[in-house]
Parts: C-alpha cells; structure tokens; sequence
C-alpha cells in the first residue's frame, strides 16, 4: 500500500493553528491528526488521549531515553513530542497524517522526513497575534510576552516552509491548506503511476 503524505502544520503560538486543523479536517475527513506528548499541564476542558497525551517531566525524559519521539522540543518551558510509532503505522495504513506542531519541531521533522509537505500560517498583523493570544485567556502576561518574542523569531524563519498561508479569514486559509493537500495527493499519485 502507498504510505501517506506526511503534512506538517506550523506557525507561531496564537496562530490558530489547532482551530485552522479542527476546520480542515471536517473538509478532509481522511486526515488523521498526530496526538503529541506533553507535560505542560492540562487546560481546562482538555481531555487525556483527545487533545494531547499528558505526562510527568520524568516520564518524558524516559521516553527521550528511549527513542520514542519522531522530534520533541522545549516549548515555553514544557516539553512537547511527536510519538513516532503512531505517525510511522498510520502513514503505513495509507492515511495522510497532520503535525501540528512548532516551528523547532517542524524543522526537526523535515531534515528526518525528505518528502514532509510543510505549512507556515503567519497571523495577518503583530497587533492581531497579540489579540488572539490576550482573547484566548489561557495564559499570564508573562507567557504572552514569552511567545510573541518566539513568534517574531518563528516568522523569520517561515521561507523555509513548502508553503506560508496568511490566516485572516479561516474559511480562505482552510481552502488554500486543503487545495494544497488536496494537489499534493495528486500529484504524488501521478509521480508513482509514472515509476
Ligand atoms: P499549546 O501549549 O498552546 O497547546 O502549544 C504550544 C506550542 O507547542 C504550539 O505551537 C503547538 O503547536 C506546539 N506543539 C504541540 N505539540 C507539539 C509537538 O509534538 N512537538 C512540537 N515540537 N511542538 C508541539
């Protein structure tokens, strides 16, 4: 069976980039989301096993130890990390499989994966990322800071990317990510007809 494309979704935090996906996934029913390890600790209404598996620093740094990340990263002081066993059998099932992850992760991923497909959504303005991660109400002051001195060095960074979609109105991002994939599947299919 052909493997499935490997797409990595990144951007700065605040970005809406967990929003963007939820939407592009009710278009693209297919896709499977990869589930990341995490310890930073639980949000309200988060759920364990749905929106992120939660674990003890120690228990993390254990499964460092044993190799069990497609890529990890210190994000905002927690740790975060792509389970690679996950990614490896749903790809090989023939699924096309989203990361949703940041930009250290997405780098990491694409010098190990040479035919990741990968996406930067950049927030229309500064004054809007600020907006949306003061609005979201999940953090203190400090952290907001924390992440938008991240975001700037993130955006320096985004011409590396396959892509970079400008994430002002979600119905337009949502159709140029699924028009992306959407080509990309075709033409990837082509490509192994011609083989
Ligand atoms: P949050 O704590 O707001 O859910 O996520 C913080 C940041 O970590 C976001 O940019 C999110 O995309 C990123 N992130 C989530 N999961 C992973 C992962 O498995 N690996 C990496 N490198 N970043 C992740």
């Amino acid at each position: 069976m052909k493997e499935g494309l490997l797409i990595i979704i990144s951007g700065p935090s605040g970005v809406g980039k967990d929003t963007v996906f939820k939407e592009l996934n009710k278009r693209l029913p297919d896709l499977r989301k990869s589930i990341s390890v995490t310890t930073r600790p639980m949000r309200e209404g988060e759920i364990n096993g749905r929106d992120y598996i939660f674990v003890e620093r120690k228990r993390f740094e254990q499964m460092i130890a044993e190799n069990r990340f497609l890529e990890w990263a210190s994000v905002h002081a927690n740790y975060y990390g792509t389970p690679a066993d996950e990614v490896m059998r749903l790809r090989g099932e023939g699924r096309d499989v989203v990361l949703v992850i940041d930009v250290q992760g997405a780098e990491k991923v694409a010098g190990a994966v040479s035919d990741a497909l990968t996406i930067f959504l950049v927030p229309p303005s500064r004054a809007e990322l600020v907006r949306r991660l003061t609005e979201r109400g999940t953090e203190n002051r400090q952290a907001i800071e924390r992440r938008l001195i991240e975001a700037d060095r993130e955006i320096a960074v985004s011409s590396a990317y396959d892509y970079i979609i400008v994430n002002d109105v979600m119905d337009k991002t949502v159709s140029e990510l699924a028009e992306i994939i959407q080509n990309e599947s075709r033409r990837r299919k082509r490509d192994d007809e011609e083989c």
